[in-house]
């Protein structure tokens, strides 16, 4: 296992590792994006609740009927609970996510108008919402900077040396330090294509990394 001392983000050198990773890494994944399918701010923030310990491809194949029903907040709040359940069911821990999608709606009807909020602090008061989820509407939807700290970023994070903790609003923090605020949203693109094909939870495969003469592989195997 590789051992290296974490440099601050505030460091010149470390901004110009990673600058450097995400140029790497810009040329190695030309169309990470978000592969979620949706039609609305509204419709990702319901996809990215459903992705919740789901599969994006698994969330993709249930949300076309979902939202052919209920594709709006006006028609989800007044959707019956098991209705939804029925849809959702294969993405797993489908009861709390049908509350979750429910209520949120039904605040973003009776408390914003029906107009998906654009503030971080207001969309992690909704059900369900925290600020993974929120950082991927931001970023995604309306183009706002937001960084979204998933299981691959975390991971990547870690092995790469920008962080030590496991805590994702640390983490948060952390990158932002040694990445531009225009880069954030692309940063996560790119981090969770590079944590699916290459530096995966079960193995990274450093030899055929190629990010590989930037990063101290802390703790990879
Ligand atoms: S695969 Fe290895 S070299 Fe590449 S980012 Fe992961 S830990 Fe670093």
């Amino acid at each position: 296992m590789a051992q290296a001392k974490l440099k601050s983000g505030s460091d010149p050198a470390e901004r110009r590792r990673m600058k450097e990773i995400l140029r790497v890494l810009r040329r190695t994944y030309p169309e990470a994006k978000c592969s979620l399918d949706f039609g609305s701010p509204f419709q990702l923030l319901v996809a990215t609740i459903l992705s919740a310990q789901c599969t994006d491809a698994r969330v993709n194949q249930v949300t076309p009927a979902l939202f052919r029903r209920f594709g709006t907040p006006e028609k989800l709040a007044r959707a019956e609970l098991a209705e939804i359940e029925a849809l959702i069911q294969s993405t797993g821990f489908f009861r709390s996510k049908a509350r979750a999608l429910k209520e949120s709606a039904r605040a973003i009807v009776d408390e914003h108008g029906g107009e998906l909020p654009r503030e971080l602090e207001i969309l992690t008061a909704l059900r369900g919402v925290g600020r993974k989820t929120a950082n991927v509407v931001l970023g995604v939807a309306y183009g706002l900077p937001g960084l979204v700290v998933d299981t691959h970023v975390k991971r990547l994070a870690r092995r790469m040396g920008f962080t030590r903790t496991a805590d994702a609003g640390k983490i948060e923090r952390e990158l932002m330090e040694v990445v531009p605020k225009e880069e954030w949203t692309e940063l996560a693109h790119l981090f969770i294509a590079h944590g699916r094909e290459i530096c995966t939870a079960r193995i990274a495969r450093c030899e055929e990394c190629p990010v590989a003469r930037l990063c101290p592989k802390i703790g990879a195997r």
